[in-house]
Parts: C-alpha cells; structure tokens; sequence
C-alpha cells in the first residue's frame, strides 16, 4: 500500500475549503490586515513545521519497513503469510529455498498446494483447531518440494481479522536421524534375540551329541554321526564370531587390505570346494563360468578376503537355494573384474533388496528359514568390497533367484602363484616329525588334550607345561626340544615374556604362539614379537602339523 503523502492533492482541498469561508477582507481596518497577515504567516511556518515532522515520521517509518521487510525476508526459518483461504500473500527466502521454487511459483497459491496429499487433513484440522485459538502448533507435516519430500513443523499465529502467519521449521535430518536410531535399535533387538538364537543352537547339539557319546553300546555310525553334527555345529559357533569380529573390525577401520598374488581359477575351484563340502541341505548343482584362461587368471588382491566374499556369497546361496542351480562366475570388464553369484532360490522381495547389505538385517518372507544366520554377512561383504575399492548389487526376482553382482580392480601379474598345499594323506606327509620333540605350554586343561590329541600319532615326543614359568625350566632341563607351542595368556608368566627368555637361553628353538585374540593388533603384536609363527584358535590340525613339519625341515 502506497503511504505517501499526496501534497497537490491536499492543496486543493484546501483552497477548496478556503473558498467557501471566503470573507471580504476589503472591509477590515490596517491594523486588522496586518494582524491577519501575521496570523497567515504563522499559519503557514506552523504548517510546514508539520510537513517536516510528516516527512520525518515517513522516513522512519521507511526504515522500520525495510527493517522488517528484511527480518521477514532472510529469517532462518521460513514464513508465509496466508489470507483466510489459506491462500499465500506473502513468503520469505527460507520458505522459498525450503520448497526449491521461485517466489513467484509460491505466491498467490493455496498452501495446501504444497502439502503432501496424506496430510492435507492434519493441516485442515489444524487450522480449524487454531482458529478456536485452541492450538498454534502443528507437528511433522510433510510438504512437497520441487523433487523432494520434507518434514516440517508449523507455528501458526494471527496477523489481523482476515490473515495469519505460518513459521515453518524444517525438521527432516531431526526425523531421519530418529528413525535411523529406531531402526537401529529395532535391529539391535532383533540381533540379539537372533543371536541368542544362534548361540543356543549350536551349543545346545555340541552338548546334547557329546553327552549322546558316552554310550559304550553306540554303533560306530551313530558315533561318525554325533560327531560330524559336533563339528557342525563348533564352525556355525566359530563362523558367528569371526562374523561379530569383522564386523567390529570395519566399523573401527580396522582391517588392512593384504595384496599378493593368487590365481583366480584356483581360488574359485577352493571356494566351490568349500562351499560343497559344507553343502549339507541343499540340492542345487554348483557350475562355475571363467572369464580368463588359467594361465592368464593370475591376479594382485587380497586373496583371503576375496576368498571370504565368495564363500559368503556361496554360502548364501546354498541357504537359500532347495534345488536348481548355483553359478558363480567372472569375468574381465575394461579395468575390472566383475563376478556374479546367480541363484534358483527363493529370490528377496524388491523392496528389502537395499536393506540386506545393512547390518543384522534378515528379509522376511515365507518360504525362507528367518531363524538361520545372523544377518551380518553381506554388510561385512560391502564393508570388504569398499577396502577393496569395489562395490557389490544384487538383481532379484521373489521365487525365481537371485543373481550378486560385484566387481573389483583388475591387477593382472606375470608372476606365478606359490602353490597352494596338496592335500596329501597326513600319515605320509608328516612321517620326519616323528622324531621330533614338542613342548605343549597351555593352562587350558581341555586345549592341552586337545593339542596332544592332534600330535600324539605324529610326533616322537610331547612334553607339557600349565605355564611360561614351567616351560623354561622344561626348555633348561631337556636339551632336545625342537619346538615349543606357546599359548599366549597364562598365569605366572604369560607367553610374550617366555618366549623373550627362551630364546636368550636357545634361539635355535623354534616357538610358535597360539592365540584366541584374532584381532588386528594382537596379529601385529605378534608378528613384532620373538615368535617364530602362530596360530589362532580354533587351531587346524592340518595346519599345525604343516607348520611344525615346516619348522621341523627348516631346523
Ligand atoms: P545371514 O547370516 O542372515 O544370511 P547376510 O547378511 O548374509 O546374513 O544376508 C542377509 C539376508 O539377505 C539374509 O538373511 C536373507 O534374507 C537375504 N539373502 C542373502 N542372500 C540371499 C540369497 N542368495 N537368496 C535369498 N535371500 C538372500
């Protein structure tokens, strides 16, 4: 609204008005002109002192204007004014900015234009509530921007009779990051139940088959049986918690990408050998498909953990899969590698096809056995393929399969693998450690069997010790020892500082560490350390007798 003062406009109405008074002033006396005259000039100072005072309240309220009009304007939070058919007449740069549209998209427009179509009623609501001056704030309505959905808040007040202001807050990181951490604490629980689960299962067929043992009338079927279900179940228990160690391995950055050499072609025929060897309820034939010829599939990677992401996938698709066929493949793109993992099985529905590679997170459909496995695997795999400078997809069809897609730097190499171990009988390959010596140092009673179980057919001699202390008086008092087996955390003295002493006294003895800590700097700890080598528990009975054979040879 225009608010300058009209001066001609005035002046006329005044001469108007002047007209009509009008008197004969030929009548009055000279002293009554001149008093008149003074009277007209006073008259008209006064007036134009008025004028200035106008002008300087106009000037004033010039500013105080432009004042608000740039509150209104660059407030950080966004304002509309509406009339009261919620039509907008006025809106700030925030809100314009909020909605990702010009002024001039916005203004003259129902507000209900912008608003999402399932909460226009909660806005109607709102303002019917409001204008029985019962509420002035409307929470979480969501308003459709140029290509987008926001949250807002609304604080609603009257600016006059007809029209009222809207103070809109833009909430949405606020409500994605609560329903991030509901999600996450969803399936935290759900993780834990899961794991309990989990748990339970196998320890509960380890402890069932093995009190199931002790019945002297057992068949030796039976036996082989229970024992193979022991076995089982002890690698579902070690497998769930290299997965929670992996997990918290990446989420710390914990894990460093180990490059070497390795022949693709051989690392794909182990893993299908893996995979099958586990293969215990599915039907599906395993068909592999390779895009480079043997000699031309020598590559630089980090072998174990590519090794890792495909048996991850395998496994998976063997779970899923009943019947039909499993293929895994790869094949050379440009600069890449891609491989897939395609399977027959009970496929994942579209829309949880993102939400599988987040932690803990299981689909749920029928057909699938919700209880198995704990839902950290494929984040592990994306965690994996991220170190590896790779990314991982999958494409999908509910009932008819599912096909993992991921792909990883090609680093071709002219350099040979080192061969991979023949799996020779173990009686044959280990028959010049029967004249060995080994000191088996372990305070854990049942691993100290354990470990004498595995060597009592092979090596000559094994001499035992509870602790570090006992393992250096053993070492002092029998010349003959070739090797000591090491178990780290012992009472009395623990086996970084045996091995210190140990080799002081003899440094031609050979020590291998056996730990339980699988974690990253405990490795590096031990690779610092006075060991010759070591192994992490569950210790391999293949392996063990390979590295003794090893040290053995060397020596
Ligand atoms: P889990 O240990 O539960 O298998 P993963 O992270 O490996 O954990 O997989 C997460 C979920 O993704 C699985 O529980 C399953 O619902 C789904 N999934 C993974 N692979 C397949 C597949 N090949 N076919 C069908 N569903 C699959």
């Amino acid at each position: 609204m225009d608010r300058n003062i009209d001066f001609k406009k005035l002046r006329k109405e005044a001469e108007q008005l002047a007209e009509r008074q009008e008197k004969d002033i030929s009548t009055l006396s000279e002293k009554e002109t001149s008093e008149l005259i003074h009277e007209l000039n006073v008259h008209q100072i006064e007036l134009k002192m008025q004028n200035d005072e106008l002008l300087r309240f106009q000037e004033e309220l010039e500013a105080e204007k432009q004042k608000y009009s740039d509150l209104f304007n660059h407030a950080p939070i966004g304002y509309l004014s509406l009339d009261e058919d919620h039509k907008i007449i006025r809106v700030n740069e925030l809100m314009a900015e909020m909605l990702s549209r010009p002024k001039s998209d916005i203004l003259d427009r129902p507000f209900t234009d912008f608003i999402h179509w399932d909460d226009k009623d909660a806005f109607y609501l709102f303002m019917v509530h409001f204008r029985n001056e019962q509420v002035n704030r409307c929470s979480q309505i969501r308003l459709n921007t140029k290509d987008d959905v926001i949250y807002v808040n609304i604080d609603a007040s009257r600016l006059d009779k007809s029209s009222h202001n809207l103070a809109i807050t833009d909430v949405t990181d606020l409500i994605k990051a609560q329903k991030k951490a509901q999600e996450s604490n969803e399936l935290k629980s759900a993780f834990l139940s899961n794991m309990s689960h989990e748990i339970r299962t196998p320890l509960n067929a380890i402890l069932g088959f093995s009190s199931l043992l002790r019945n002297k009338n057992l068949s030796e079927s039976s036996q082989d049986d229970y024992l193979r279900n022991i076995k089982q179940s002890g690698e579902r228990l070690l497998r769930l918690i290299s997965d929670i160690i992996d997990t918290s391995k990446i989420e710390s950055n914990q894990i460093s990408i180990i490059k070497e050499n390795c022949n693709l072609n051989i690392l794909i025929d182990d893993v299908i050998q893996q995979c099958s060897l586990s293969q215990r309820n599915s039907k599906a034939e395993i068909k592999s498909i390779k895009g480079l010829a043997d000699e031309e599939s020598h590559i630089i990677t980090d072998c174990h953990r590519l090794t890792q992401i495909l048996i991850n996938l395998l496994t998976n698709a063997l779970k899923f899969t009943k019947e039909g066929a499993i293929t895994i493949a790869y094949e050379q793109k440009e600069d890449t590698l891609q491989f897939y993992v395609r399977d027959t099985g009970i496929g994942i529905p579209a829309d949880q096809q993102e939400n599988i590679f987040k932690r803990f997170s299981q689909t749920d459909q029928s057909g699938r056995n919700v209880k198995e496995g704990s839902g950290l695997g494929l984040s592990i795999v994306k965690g994996l393929l991220k170190l590896m400078e790779g990314e991982i997809w999958v494409e999908s069809e509910l009932g008819k399969g599912s096909c993992f897609y991921f792909s990883i730097p090609h680093n071709p190499t002219d350099t040979p693998t080192k061969n991979i171990a023949s799996k020779t009988p173990l009686n044959k390959k280990f028959k010049a450690l029967q004249d060995a010596v080994v000191l088996v140092v372990e305070d854990n009673e049942v691993n100290r069997f354990l470990l004498e179980a595995y060597l009592k057919d092979h090596i000559g001699k094994i001499i035992e010790a509870y602790n570090g202390q006992e393992a250096i008086e053993l070492v002092k008092s029998h010349n003959d020892i070739d090797v000591v087996l090491m178990d780290i955390n012992m009472p009395i003295m623990d086996g970084y500082e045996a091995v210190k002493l140990i080799k002081e006294y003899n440094s031609d003895i050979t020590v291998i560490a056996q730990t339980g800590h699988a974690m990253e700097a405990e490795i590096q700890e031990l690779k610092k350390s006075e060991f010759d080598d070591y192994l992490i528990k569950p210790v391999d009975e293949f392996k063990l007798l390979e590295m003794l054979k090893k040290s053995i040879d060397s020596n």
